[in-house]
């Protein structure tokens, strides 16, 4: 069954539960705080409109810009990777269409999610109001290898963009504790690792292969690389 704009909320319920069932349970993930989250958020709200009819499918979706919205079951892999908690502080990188970081703030994490392109961040806090995440989730257009410093550390870090390595800052900005899942590899094939940090050192652990859009550092444009990276729901006066 596809969502049809025509359906109502009921019909968006039930494919959900197809989704969670056959494409995230079925496949040995068993996150109960996780599988809910993945029930509550409506993905829908989340995809470009030519899109609504494959928005509970099994694979990416483009979201503009040549990005895409991650396939659900790899959401919810990396959202159980990271062992989400109620208060949890959550660093994003790669806000995309802002469904991740829905799904971690269902998950009852407090999100601070940076993206490059000024116009996937506006798609982003448009989706995420709609769905009624926004209030636990920040935004800012800046290039996040540098991480968010004035507001680490966090006590998790996730990048939704395959890179060569983790970004130095990043691991700067990691509370004692805390995790970081983040594709690594070359261009278009990553494996997605989870890193913990115990007394002062990281342990990586391999999960999966999987294929990411790039990351791409340092390319903000040029309005929000002067301000140092411009938080969206802080107009300028
Ligand atoms: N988490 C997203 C999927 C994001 S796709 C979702 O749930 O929809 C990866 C995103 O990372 C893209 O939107 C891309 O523009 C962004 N990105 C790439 N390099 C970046 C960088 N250096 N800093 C911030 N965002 C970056």
């Amino acid at each position: 069954m596809k969502w049809r704009r025509s359906r109502g909320p009921d019909d968006a319920v039930r494919l959900r539960q197809e989704m969670v069932e056959q494409q995230i349970r079925r496949r040995g993930l068993r996150d109960e705080l996780v599988l809910k989250a993945m029930l509550a958020v409506p993905r829908h709200l989340f995809v470009p409109a030519e899109w609504i009819g494959e928005a509970y499918g099994d694979h990416a979706l483009p979201i503009g810009h040549g990005q895409t919205i991650s396939q659900p079951y790899i959401v919810a892999l990396m959202t159980s990777l990271l062992e989400p908690a109620p208060g949890v502080r959550v660093l994003e990188i790669g806000t995309g269409s802002g469904y991740q970081a829905a799904v971690l703030a269902a998950c009852g994490a407090r999100v601070w999610s940076i993206e490059r392109i000024p116009e996937l961040t506006e798609f982003a806090r448009r989706n995420l109001a709609a769905a009624g995440y926004l209030e636990r989730v920040r935004l800012r257009v800046a290039d996040g290898s540098k991480g968010w410093p004035q507001e680490a550390p966090f006590d998790r870090v996730i990048l939704t963009a395959g890179a060569p390595d983790l970004p130095e800052a990043v691991v700067d900005q990691l509370a004692a504790g805390g995790l970081i899942v983040a594709p690594l590899g070359s261009y278009g094939l990553q494996t997605i690792y989870r890193y913990r940090e115990t007394a002062g050192r990281l342990e990586r652990e391999a999960i999966e292969g999987a294929r990411f859009v790039p990351l791409i550092e340092s390319e903000v444009r040029s309005s929000a690389k002067e301000q140092g990276g411009k938080e969206e729901e802080r107009k300028e006066p």
